[in-house]
């Protein structure tokens, strides 16, 4: 296998399954995008598209730059093969809402800017980066759009790799800038949120590229297995791939459990999670099918069954009216307070903060149980402790 460069997709492919990996350098496979990733590509290419004019007319946005910006969207959409109809308007509103926030006087370096960089150790990194700003002298903001409906949290963004491949690259391509922000633009439900890296980050970071580089240097492709995933049923290979189909079609075999070993036990647990995770993930796809399906009045039946659906009812109460009805000394046994809006109130009032952390009552839900991999050889350290403490 014939690797040119590290970049952060080739690196997250690694450490989620080497087959895909194999999949992805060869050159008589062809990938195969599912809608979401279709419709990220059309609304990325929208955005580049109508950020570079801007910064040619430095102006505000006018009709003729909503047009433009549509017709890019539709124009890559259709040509990627986008399918599920109801995406072209999710497409269209992504699309519309970040021109309704566009900011002139934003200071663009550079839009969808490739790079391709060696590291001081000889590692070659390639990747792109959807946009530069410049905040100040010292500071630029390393922006990545996300059409995904979940941002990721404050723990994930600190730990991303692609985030970190950014700050790495915009530290060797804009050495004049001490400081980057890193943020990703979740169009799809207008949120921002961003991270840094400290020095001491980035040299691990470094660390990390150089073992990555010498780990994937040495996949061969007949050394590659396949890893079930939670994103088997997203990945561009699962067509390709044999452990896929062998899924698709195998039954469970569910051994009695006393006759489990540990290890059979936390095989099982694992295959059992990894296969939960592209079952729901194919059963999601299959639901948006269903519901693009019904909204244009067209039945799914065969072979003596059909599809219905039911919807449950939510009722919802807006507080302040309920508030003109019930007495005040009623209402407050009635009501629950959001945590995601008090941590919100508390970030816009810090002088709250305290006093909302000295009040907040915590409750545990049920146990969430993970494998994670041990060393060989911790039961003979945990002997070991135990003996000396003994
Ligand atoms: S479907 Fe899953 S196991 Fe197969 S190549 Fe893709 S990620 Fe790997």
């Amino acid at each position: 296998m014939e690797l040119r460069g590290l970049s952060a997709t080739g690196i997250k492919d690694f450490l989620q399954c080497q087959l895909k990996v194999v999949f992805r350098y060869d050159h008589d496979i062809q990938s195969m995008k599912n809608d979401h990733m279709k419709i990220g590509t059309a609304v990325h290419e929208a955005l580049e598209q109508f950020t570079l004019r801007m910064q040619h007319k430095k102006s505000f946005p006018d009709e003729s730059d909503y047009d433009f910006a549509i017709k890019t969207f539709m124009d890559i959409a259709t040509e990627q093969g986008l399918e599920a109809m109801g995406f072209y308007e999710d497409g269209r509103v992504m699309v519309t809402e970040f021109i309704d926030r566009y900011d002139p006087s934003e200071e663009v370096i550079s839009v969808e800017g490739f790079f391709k960089l060696t590291t001081p150790d000889g590692v070659p990194l390639v990747g792109a980066m959807d946009k530069i700003v410049k905040i100040n002298d010292d500071t630029i903001a390393v922006i990545d759009y996300k059409t995904a409906r979940n941002a990721l949290t404050t723990y994930e963004l600190k730990d991303d790799i692609q985030l970190s491949m950014y700050d790495y690259a915009a530290s060797l391509m804009y050495p004049e800038y001490k400081n980057r922000i890193l943020i990703l633009d979740y169009v799809r439900i207008n949120k921002q949120v961003s991270t840094y890296r400290t020095d001491s980050d980035r040299e691990m970071f470094v660390d990390f590229l150089n073992s990555m580089w010498m780990q994937m240097g040495k996949l061969g492709e007949e050394d590659a297995k396949p890893r079930f995933n939670k994103f088997c049923g997203w990945c561009d290979y699962a067509s390709h791939c044999p452990a896929y189909a062998g899924l698709i079609k195998d039954r469970l075999e569910l051994p009695p459990l006393a006759d489990m070993t540990d290890a059979d036990f936390l095989d099982q647990w694992e295959t059992l999670s990894a296969k939960k995770g592209i079952i729901d993930s194919r059963q999601r796809e299959l639901k948006m099918v269903a519901s693009q399906r019904f909204m244009t009045g067209d039945n799914i039946s065969g072979g003596g069954k059909e599809l219905y659906s039911t919807q449950a009812s939510r009722t919802n109460y807006d507080v302040v009216k309920v508030a003109e009805v019930i007495p005040h000394e009623h209402l407050f046994p009635l009501l629950t307070v959001n945590k995601g809006r008090i941590d919100r109130y508390a970030k816009d009032f810090p002088d709250t903060k305290v006093a909302l952390d000295r009040i907040a009552e915590v409750n545990y839900n049920a146990p969430v149980y993970r494998t994670r991999g041990v060393p060989e050889d911790e039961n003979d350290g945990v002997a070991e402790q135990n003996e000396s403490a003994a």
